[in-house]
């Protein structure tokens, strides 16, 4: 599959042509590598010059079990002979159920209806629709507003980016939203001389309920990143927060929306970040809880929202219009729900959140000289996310410094791409021992050249 340098370079020139890239300034192509992926294998994507990268980002946070991985692929192509996609509405299948089933059943039933999206952001736009039609099907239409925490993001379409605050994505488009109330975020970082990440988060809260005793009758949901708020730059905080969030909601009446979009499946050591919310480390379900990215392992677009039983209750009846009258020509895709459920027959048989604590504990010992390096701040981690930020002293330093770290680790194979100063890894959860090592080595190496 190896292909010569000349044909390399076409590929990339004709995608520049043709391909708008996401999340990215074009122009920036012109000193910033694109490259051509031929294909992947494991924790590994190879260039059409057969060049290797460790991709250390899971491939935007989706990919958990590697790229090719062999048995999602065997369930794959033993759905696509069965049936590639079915209608939802009238109609049902085999995937649908048995996915709705298994993840009802990981939280003990508490969330045990599920519906389908094929992205995030459509699964956040869900969450938000279904909170504001259940307080207007039980006689409360006028619960209309929504709280995010500072730095949030939900997603990029007009109603998740009314939730998210990272103006970069948001400002340009302010005109078109209707925007929610931005409440403290419990960011650990905002400590205060002599202040715990609990204390952060207690002053969090008490900023939401200030706002909540104000205007809890006019706001129909609260939603949260559940322990990391991560496209802000990795910004994690104390469990305690999600409990007194939860608190707040029941004695205000509000929703609680958990956005597990990026955390969800694992990524936090438990498959729900919301499980490791309780004081004594117990689940603590909101009502409504997003999943995507790595549901289907990273393989094929698939979101879902899980919701309670009281909430689904609330749109039964008679009349259609009291129905959830929302769909996407995709929601329920076998394949993306075989995918999915493939990914959760390797949680179970490879007993993957034990696993994966040996590989964290690992992965933090290889990047242990990082905590005490000067030039790092904030050394961060919770289950399979690491995140720092690096103290770049000259503005022209902080401005390039993402772009700078991408290529240089690009030239070690390694693919990582910083948020503003905020190095991240979020590695899939296959790596080997050498891989573990190869990755810490390549991130120092690649932090003291951008640094130098
Ligand atoms: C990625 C992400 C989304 C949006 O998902 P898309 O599939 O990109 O639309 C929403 N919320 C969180 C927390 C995310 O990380």
């Amino acid at each position: 599959m190896k292909s010569d340098n000349i044909s390399s370079a076409d590929w990339v020139a004709r995608s520049l042509r043709s391909v708008w890239h996401p999340c990215t300034q074009m122009q920036h192509h012109e000193s910033v590598p694109l490259i051509p992926v031929s294909h992947g294998k494991g924790a590994w994507l190879v260039d059409m010059q057969g060049n290797e990268y460790l991709d250390a980002i899971s491939s935007w946070w989706v990919n958990l079990f590697g790229h090719a991985n062999p048995r999602i692929n065997a369930a794959l192509k033993d759905q696509l002979d069965r049936l590639e996609h079915a209608m939802l509405a009238g109609f049902t299948h085999q995937p649908v159920v048995e996915l709705s089933e298994r993840l009802g059943a990981l939280t003990g039933g508490v969330l045990g209806h599920c519906f389908y999206a094929s992205d995030g952001a459509s699964a956040v736009e869900i969450a938000l629709k279904m909170s504001f039609h259940f307080w207007r099907n039980s006689g409360q239409s006028q619960k209309q507003e929504f709280v995010c925490l500072s730095g949030s993001y939900h997603g990029e379409t007009i109603g998740a980016l009314a939730v998210t605050d990272v103006a970069l994505f948001r400002d340009a488009y302010g005109p078109l939203l209707q925007r929610a109330h931005v409440v403290a975020s419990p960011d650990a970082r905002l400590a205060q001389p002599g202040e715990s990440a609990e204390d952060v988060a207690r002053r969090a809260a008490a900023a939401l309920e200030a706002l909540l005793q104000e205007r809890s009758g006019k706001i129909a949901a609260v939603i949260v990143e559940p322990l990391v708020q991560c496209a802000t730059g990795m910004a994690m905080h104390d469990p305690a927060y999600l409990r007194q969030v939860r608190a707040l909601c029941d004695r205000h009446e509000v929703h609680m929306i958990a956005d597990e979009i990026a955390v969800g499946c694992g990524r936090t050591g438990t498959f729900f970040a919301c499980e490791q919310a309780g004081e004594n480390g117990e689940a603590v379900w909101p009502d409504f809880v997003c999943l995507s990215k790595g549901i289907s392992g990273g393989y094929l677009p698939l979101s879902l929202v899980m919701t309670r039983e009281a909430i689904y209750q609330a749109f039964y009846d008679a009349d259609v219009r009291r129905g959830f009258l929302h769909s996407h020509s995709y929601t329920g895709n076998p394949l993306a729900c075989r995918a999915a459920l493939a990914t959760l027959d390797i949680f179970a048989q490879d007993d993957v959140l034990v696993t994966n604590r040996v590989k964290a504990q690992k992965l933090s010992v290889a990047l242990a000289p990082l905590v005490s390096d000067e030039r790092v701040q904030n050394f961060r981690q919770r289950g399979m996310i690491w995140a720092f930020d690096a103290v770049v002293n000259d503005a022209d330093q902080a401005a390039n410094f993402s772009r700078r770290f991408f290529t240089a680790a690009l030239q070690r194979g390694l693919l990582l791409r910083p948020i503003g100063r905020t190095v991240y890894l979020m590695p899939p959860y296959i790596l080997g021992d050498e891989e573990i090592v190869q990755l810490a080595e390549r991130t120092r190496s690649t932090f003291d050249e951008v640094m130098a």
